[in-house]
Formats: structure tokens, sequence, C-alpha cells
């Protein structure tokens, strides 16, 4: 097997194209379990871990931007006020150890419909970085993923960033596992207000091939929030508002969960963050960096 071990991000992007076979290996959480366990057996490796263009964290014109190679833990301690839901997530990723080596972009490069930076992802608008020698694109996490574990992204690509809006309102993230830690979501969901321009947005991991939206959810709360007057929701709305997230969800039965008991898990985790965002909406709070 090869190892090509690039110290730039110029240089990793030559080395994509001229070997589009190599497998991109961040902290390497995913790949090396694959490879102990003999799944894959790639001709190359591309070792990003070098790339230290990857790992930056800064701002990017209206958007928090967050280098594709950058740990759970640097989210959880440098983005919890600019980024909350992604923190949020990151902070339920597996063990202090793996959040120290596991990054959003390997997330993103595996897109493992239980990943849990997805649900955030989607929820706020999140957009994804992609390069190659070809030059620079940006893809709306919405219109990123494709099917099981496909992608917008070219073979010849590398994933460099993911930009963010700044919060514009309360967001909240609720992933049900069989325990606290070191564990994959059984199902996981993701809320978003953007009081600015009065919309929401909805991100539900592990129910379904891909991470999904729940489009008809976001109609029917946007249209019904209170913006102005902050007044509490109906407990009817509010039961309508789960029953759609339920409803988007495409779930199977499988060693984790029950289809009927992830749609079931979903209504109840889309009630409880829209309590969690309703709270933190009448209180004014505004989060900063
Ligand atoms: C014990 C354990 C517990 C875990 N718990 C969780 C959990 O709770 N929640 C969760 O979401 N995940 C969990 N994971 C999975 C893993 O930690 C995450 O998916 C993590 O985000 C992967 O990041 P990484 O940098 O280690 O990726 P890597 O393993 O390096 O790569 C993962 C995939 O992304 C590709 N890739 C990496 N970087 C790039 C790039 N820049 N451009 C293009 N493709 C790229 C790789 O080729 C590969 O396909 C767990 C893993 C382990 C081993």
């Amino acid at each position: 097997m090869e190892f090509l071990s690039p110290g730039t991000l110029e240089e990793a992007l030559a080395a994509k194209s001229a070997h589009p076979e190599a497998v991109p290996i961040m902290g390497g959480t995913d790949v090396m379990v694959e490879l102990n366990f003999d799944l894959h057996r790639p001709s190359a490796l591309l070792d990003l871990s070098r790339v230290s263009e990857l790992a930056e964290c800064g701002t990017d014109g209206p958007h928090v931007r967050l280098g594709a190679g950058a740990s759970y833990t640097s989210v959880i301690e440098r983005l919890g006020g600019r980024a909350p839901a992604l923190a949020q997530a990151a902070r339920t990723v597996a063990s202090p150890q793996i959040r120290n080596r596991g990054t959003v972009g390997g997330n993103l490069g595996g897109a493992s419909p239980a990943g849990d930076a997805h649900p955030p992802l989607l929820a706020t608008g999140a957009v994804i970085e992609l390069a190659s020698e070809r030059g620079v694109r940006r893809v709306a996490a919405r219109e990123f993923y494709f099917g099981p574990r496909r992608t917008a992204r070219q073979d010849d690509e590398l994933i460099t960033a993911v930009l963010l809006p700044e919060p514009a309102g309360p967001q909240h993230f609720s992933k049900i596992g069989t325990r606290n830690a070191m564990v994959i979501a059984v199902a996981s969901f993701c809320l978003a207000f953007d009081a600015a321009i009065r919309t929401v947005g909805t991100g539900i991991g592990s129910a379904g091939p891909t991470p999904l939206r729940a489009a008809e959810a976001e109609e029917f709360l946007a249209a019904e929030l209170d913006w102005e007057g902050r007044r509490p929701l109906s407990g009817a709305a509010v039961r309508r508002f789960g029953e759609l997230v339920a409803s988007a969800a495409q779930p199977i039965d499988d060693v984790r969960g029950s289809a009927g008991y992830r749609r079931h898990a979903l209504a109840v985790m889309a009630r409880r963050t829209l309590g969690w965002a309703m709270a933190e909406y009448q209180k004014g709070e505004t989060r900063c960096a």
C-alpha cells in the first residue's frame, strides 16, 4: 500500500489529482477501523494530518470557517458560541480520545447517516468547501448527501472546510443511543431558528439512507412561531411539529433499533429540542463567540 504524506494543501491536491483512488485519512478513527477489520485494502492512503491549512478555524465573510481537519475537541473549545449545535453534537461523539482525533471533515468524508455532525450542518444551512487542482467549489450541506455514504465530492476532490452561518437564534441537538458515551446514534435530531430571516432548519440523523431534513416540519414551525412577540406555542403545534419530523424520516429496522422506535424517538427529540429552543428564544438570549 502506497502512503502519500503531503505537507501542504497544494501538495495534497496534487497527490489526489495524480492518485484519485487514494483514500484520504485525517484522524483515522473511521479509516483505521476499516483497515484493522480488513474491510478495505486501498492501494494508497493520502495522509492529511500534516496539512496545517486544514486544521485552521476562522471567519470567512458572514461565515464561521471550520477547517475540515479541525478535531471535535477544537470545535467544542473554540466554537461553542459561534456554532452551538455543532459543538453540542461534538460533545456527544465517542470519548475524549476519539474527539481529539476525529474531525468534521472525516464525518463528511465517510457520510455515514449516523454521523453526529450532519444534523447540525443541515439545520444551520452550512456549506461544504471542496477543492481539487481544478479549483474550489462550495456545496450546500442540503445538497451534499447523495445516497448511502455517497456525496457530491468527486474522486479528485478533498473536503477543505465547512462554512457555518453565525447563529441568529437558538440551536439545539439531541441524540439517542444505548448509553451516554461511546455510542453511535440510534437517531439524532437538530433544530435551528434563524430569527433574522424567520426560518427554521432541521436535521435528522441515523433514520434514513442519508442525513435528512424535515422540510414540511420546518415550514410548519416557521409559520406557527410568533417571531416578534415570542409567545409560547400551543401544545397542538408542538405535537404536530414532532409528527412532521417523524414522518420525514425513512428509518429501517437494524441492530441498533427498529424503524418504529426511531420514528417515536424523533418525535420526542423534536418536541424536546423545540422546548429548549423556545425557552431560550423567550428569554431573548443571544449567543456570542
Ligand atoms: C470508538 C469510536 C466511536 C465513535 N463514535 C462516534 C460518534 O459518537 N459519532 C460519530 O459521528 N462518529 C463516531 N465515530 C466515527 C468517527 O470518529 C467519526 O466519523 C469522525 O468524524 C471521523 O473523522 P476522522 O478525521 O477520524 O476521519 P478518517 O477516519 O480519517 O476518515 C473518514 C472518512 O472520511 C474521508 N476523509 C477524511 N478527511 C477527508 C477530507 N479532508 N476530504 C475528503 N475525504 C476525507 C476518509 O477517506 C474516510 O472515508 C466513532 C469511531 C470510533 C472508532
